[in-house]
């Protein structure tokens, strides 16, 4: 699909061609290509603060933050210049490092972890949390809910089987049913479903694992009291309790999704998994848990995880850094810019008569246009227009603002959306609420 703008694209067409010819898609993960609202993906030359720059020489507001690592905003000084001395100590030694130690003490300060073990990629992460998992228990079935995207893990690259607590179908070609024939998916946000897996499956359910709160159907909270309720089922049936903080770590608030319900409810998952905002923009992920459950990998135990690049020193440098940044000023400050454009979007689409939901937990939101009351699962997320949100989504790009390319994603800012950010988002939202309206 080729839409009408008034901003040249030609450099981005012209290597959105190239790329196609020797990538597949042209893009190296499948959001970045624009399918799901049309036209030519833009190919970003830099960034800085809230901005990005395209080949082109356009410029945008950045509402997606690397899909959330840049909590900071992009080209951080001090960032770039930690990562600059590390950078000339070498790249890579694979044998321990001090930032690794200081990097896994920061993340056990601030999220309910005893003990912390660094991998590449969120994917990684929860791979690796649901082996310990079943190590662990010595049990084979794992627990997810739809809409919640754990990374492209066969087992949890599943959909739904044909009714409620009956094992999983592969969600893509590739994955063998024989790897999804021990995950169960539910309905996020219901209690009952949850009560009668664990009732139909004794003894066998290793893990349920969860987004802390759900990023990848668009923002969708866990009603008051989820989390701590997955926590106390899967204590009572003897599984372990695993919160995905891929996303919301970090993000969602300085202590994750955790310091908005656990650190108030009084609950502690067993294992949680984070990537994104700990890696500062490298290629950095973790998970972490209970003392007694992470000693059972290797090689204290007898668990198999490795990786040759796990806890490398740039990357890490670069998480400790923006952690070490990421004061109680900057979650207030991307709070207050987040509760302003989402106040001003959903004014805009209101005055443009269009249905929306606008939904989030700490500092992370996103905008549904859909005329439910509410949405609470991926059923209700589903109901989301698409054309209306293409719609949106370019009008706003032609104004210089960069959304996700995708409905179902959440909006992210940074420290460094400041005033004139604010404003030329602002500014852009009643033009994209009439084009989501025609
Ligand atoms: N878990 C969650 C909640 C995520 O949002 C993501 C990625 O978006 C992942 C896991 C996978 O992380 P990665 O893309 O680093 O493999």
């Amino acid at each position: 699909m080729t839409r009408p703008t008034t901003r040249p694209t030609a450099a981005s067409a012209a290597l959105f061609e190239r790329a196609r010819a020797v990538t597949p898609g042209g893009v190296n993960s499948p959001v970045r290509a624009f399918n799901a609202v049309g036209g030519t993906p833009r190919f970003i030359r830099s960034a800085a603060g809230a901005w990005l720059t395209d080949v082109d020489g356009n410029e945008y507001v950045d509402l997606i933050c690397s899909w959330g690592p840049m909590l900071l905003g992009h080209a951080h000084p001090e960032v770039q210049a930690r990562v600059a001395e590390a950078v000339a100590r070498g790249t890579s030694y694979g044998a321990p490092t001090e930032p690794e130690v200081e990097l896994a003490e920061e993340i056990a300060a601030r999220a309910p972890v005893e003990r912390v073990r660094f991998v590449s990629s969120g994917t990684e992460a929860t791979m690796s949390a649901i082996r310990l998992a079943r190590g662990f228990t010595g049990r084979d079935v794992v627990v997810k809910f739809a809409g919640c995207y754990h990374g492209h893990v066969d087992s949890l690259l599943a959909s739904a089987g044909s009714g409620l607590a009956t094992f999983a179908v592969p969600g893509t070609p590739g994955v063998p049913t024989s790897s999804t024939e021990l995950t169960v998916v539910l309905p996020y946000n219901d209690r009952a479903a949850v009560e009668k897996v664990f009732a139909e499956h004794p003894g066998r359910i290793a893990c349920l694992i969860t987004e802390a709160a759900p990023g990848n159907m668009g923002v969708v909270p866990p009603e008051p009291g989820f989390n701590e309720f997955l926590a106390a089922t899967c204590r009572a049936n003897g599984a372990l309790f695993v919160s995905d903080e891929v996303m919301t770590g970090f993000r969602a608030s300085r202590f994750g999704q955790w310091g908005l319900d656990g650190a108030l409810e009084g609950w502690r998952p067993d294992l949680v998994t984070f990537g994104k905002v700990m890696g500062g923009g490298f290629p950095a992920a973790a998970f972490g848990g209970r003392a007694d459950v992470m000693s059972r990998l290797a090689p204290e135990g007898p668990v198999y995880q490795a990786g040759t690049l796990s806890g490398n020193p740039i990357a890490t440098t670069a998480g400790l850094t923006t952690l070490r940044l990421a004061t109680d000023e900057v979650y207030a400050h991307i709070g207050a810019a987040a509760e302003t454009i989402r106040t001003a979007a959903a004014d805009a689409l209101t005055a443009a008569g269009v249905a929306h939901v606008v939904q989030s937990t700490g500092t992370m939101f996103s905008v549904f246009l859909t005329d439910v009351a509410a949405v609470r699962d991926f059923d209700d997320a589903s109901t989301t227009s698409a054309p209306a949100y293409a719609a949106f989504f370019h009008e706003m790009l032609e104004r210089g603002v960069y959304l996700p390319p995708s409905a179902y994603e959440a909006w992210f800012l940074s420290a460094a959306h400041d005033d004139r950010a604010v404003s030329t988002v602002l500014d852009a939202l009643p033009h994209a609420a009439r084009a989501a309206a025609s």
